[in-house]
Order: structure tokens, then sequence, then C-alpha cells
């Protein structure tokens, strides 16, 4: 099920993917929403996929405001972690993921809720996260075939 596709074994390509999905119309900013004046910071001294706003001065990352916010899991595992519990809903334990995605299962046990939780409506997250995030965690159908996200009316995003 999970295939060798670079985005799951590659972190960069990774967050390159979820860059391209975030932010499909344009880049904003998660703190404010500016869409203006947003940069990505190069160099050395910056960390990966970093960028700042041009209008609240604040920097951020593609996983801002997200589920994969505040992780040290490499973002390549967690598409993996995304992409096999969305293909087969209710039947992936937090075992399986430690099993099949190489963390530990202190790692997968927290993975396993936060994504749970976001495949749920009701879920109590931000509503960037809900607006944003999970509507893109389901282009991972065009990997995953089988996997029909809900309409977005049903969902209410
Ligand atoms: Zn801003």
């Amino acid at each position: 099920m999970v295939s060798s596709e670079p985005i799951f074994t590659d972190k960069d390509a990774a967050r390159a993917y979820l860059e391209a999905a975030r932010w499909s119309d344009g880049l904003y900013c998660p703190h404010c929403g500016g869409m203006d004046k947003c940069r990505k910071l190069g160099g050395k001294s910056h960390r990966p996929g970093l960028f700042q706003c041009g209008e609240c001065r604040k920097q951020f990352t593609v996983t801002a405001g997200t589920i994969f916010q505040r992780s040290k899991v490499p973002l390549n595992k967690w598409l993996m972690a995304v992409s096999l519990m969305a293909s087969s809903p209710g039947t992936v334990s937090a075992f399986q993921l430690q099993q099949t995605i190489g963390v530990t299962y202190k790692t997968a046990w927290v993975m396993f809720h936060r994504i749970r939780e976001a495949m749920h409506e009701d879920c109590g997250m931000t509503l960037d996260l809900r607006r944003k995030t999970i509507a893109r965690l389901y282009i991972l159908k065009s990997i995953e075939p089988e996997f029909s996200p809900p309409p977005r009316t049903a969902r209410g995003i």
C-alpha cells in the first residue's frame, strides 16, 4: 500500500508536496492570513521551508496550524501515516503505524490520534487546520486512488 513515492521517503519532497497542496491558491501567512509580501528565508541560518510574513513579520513553515506542527517526526513519515490511515479507515492501528513507518510506539500513538482526530469532523482543531489542511490531505487520493474523500459540503469545510 505504501509506495516508494519520494514524498514518503524524502522529507524535502514531502515538504514541497505539502507546500504545493496547502498554498495552491497562493502563499498566505497562517498567523495573520496576509497573502502579500510573504517570502522564503534562505541560507544556512534558517531551517528549510521557513517563510516570513511581510505584514505581521512572523515566521512560519507549511506545518503551522496543522497536525504536523512541532513534531520531530520527518514529514515524509507523517505523509506515509496519513496515507495509510486514509486508505484504510478504521483498520490501521497505532501498532501497525509503528511497524510500517518505523517510529517508536509512543510516537506512533500520538500520530495515530492526531490523524484520526483530523479525519473527524468535530475534532476541535483550529479552523485553519480544518479549512485548509484537512481538505488538502485528501489530495492523497491521487496517490491512493481507492480513497474517496467525503463531499466538502458533508464535512462543513
Ligand atoms: Zn502574517
